[in-house]
């Protein structure tokens, strides 16, 4: 059998980081607002800065405005609350991002919840991540969906193109990806199959679909006599794991070397669904831009 074909989540990145450019400069043309992100980071946690410092690097390379906005590891809830109620009035600000995780005495729920579901940009509050469960099958997402489950939908159909009637199996459950990615393959009329920790016999289940996303933390988890042949498989996992050299690299959730073997397509890691996640968020924010100037929202498939 030939060897799957990679699935390049990098260039499809870099294309759709162009379109939303694009968009934004005919936007502004057009009179409309210049998208505007505020990012939210409390002190203390090095990669949530590097994560920050790129988003708003890549806001303003397509041609929008960022707001970032440092707060100490000491804020009370009720000062970040303030900060986002700010935020939500601010009529310079599209897309709001609180970078996750928080620190332990401030409640993550109060805070995705007091975000506006229209500035959602992470697609989290509870009124989106409802729109998103209770969505028809092909309705518009004329809404914020989560970005990493937005980019590994977009990677499937840019590969397969119509995703109707496969066998899709979603392994993890988290709000973050599992769950939404699971809602987005039913929407495109997948048969869905969401599997976690407690799952039976996951390899079997693993053999029998078409589409796999692994979604779960554990490094090279799923092997390759668990793929059925052709299948695409998108390996959401980034696990940094010890080299012999003392020095790490990453890895994904599935191995992929033996999947490489099996697969029809299959996403590198690095290089796969990492690149989409920034670029969706871009996508998001430069829609809600759109829905203030009183344009339709932009297809995301
Ligand atoms: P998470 O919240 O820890 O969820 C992991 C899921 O995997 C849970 O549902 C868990 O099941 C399931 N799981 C754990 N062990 C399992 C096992 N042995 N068999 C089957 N299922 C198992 O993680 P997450 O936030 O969804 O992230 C998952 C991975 O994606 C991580 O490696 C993360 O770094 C990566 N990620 C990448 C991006 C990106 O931009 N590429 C973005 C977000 C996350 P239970 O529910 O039963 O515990």
């Amino acid at each position: 059998m030939a060897e799957a074909k990679l699935i390049d989540g990098k260039a499809y990145a870099a294309g759709l980081r162009h379109r939303v450019a694009k968009g934004v400069a005919d936007l502004i043309a057009k009179g409309g607002p210049t998208p505007g992100l505020a990012t939210v980071l409390m002190d203390g946690d090095p990669a949530g800065e590097v994560y920050v410092r790129s988003k708003g690097k890549m806001a303003a390379e397509l041609g929008m405005a960022s707001f970032d906005h440092r707060l100490s590891a000491e804020t009370s809830e009720a000062e970040l609350l303030a900060l986002i109620a700010r935020l939500n009035a601010d009529p310079d600000v599209h897309g709001i991002l609180v970078q996750l995780p928080l620190p332990k005495h401030i409640d993550t729920g109060h805070v995705l919840l007091a975000v506006d579901p229209a500035k959602d940009v992470d697609g989290f509050h509870p009124f989106n991540a409802g729109r998103l469960a209770s969505v028809a099958p092909g309705a518009p997402l004329d809404f914020p969906v989560p970005c990493t489950p937005l980019g590994v939908s977009m990677l499937l159909h840019d590969v397969l193109g119509s995703l109707a009637g496969l066998k899709a199996l979603v392994i993890g459950r988290s709000n973050l990806v599992g769950r939404p990615v699971a809602q987005l393959l039913l929407r495109a009329d997948c048969t869905v199959t969401i599997a976690h920790s407690r799952t039976r016999d996951l390899a079997a289940l693993s053999r029998q679909a078409d589409i796999v996303v692994a979604a779960i933390g554990r490094p090279e988890f799923v092997r390759g006599d668990w793929i059925k042949p052709g299948a695409a498989v998108i390996d959401v996992g980034i696990n940094r794991v010890p080299t012999e050299d003392g020095k790490s690299r990453l890895v994904g959730d599935v191995a992929f070397a033996e999947a490489l073997k099996v697969a029809g397509h299959l996403t590198p890691v690095p290089g796969g669904v990492g690149p989409m996640t920034v670029a969706c968020l871009m996508f998001n924010t430069w829609q809600e831009a759109r829905r203030v100037a009183g344009l339709p929202f932009s297809s995301a498939d």
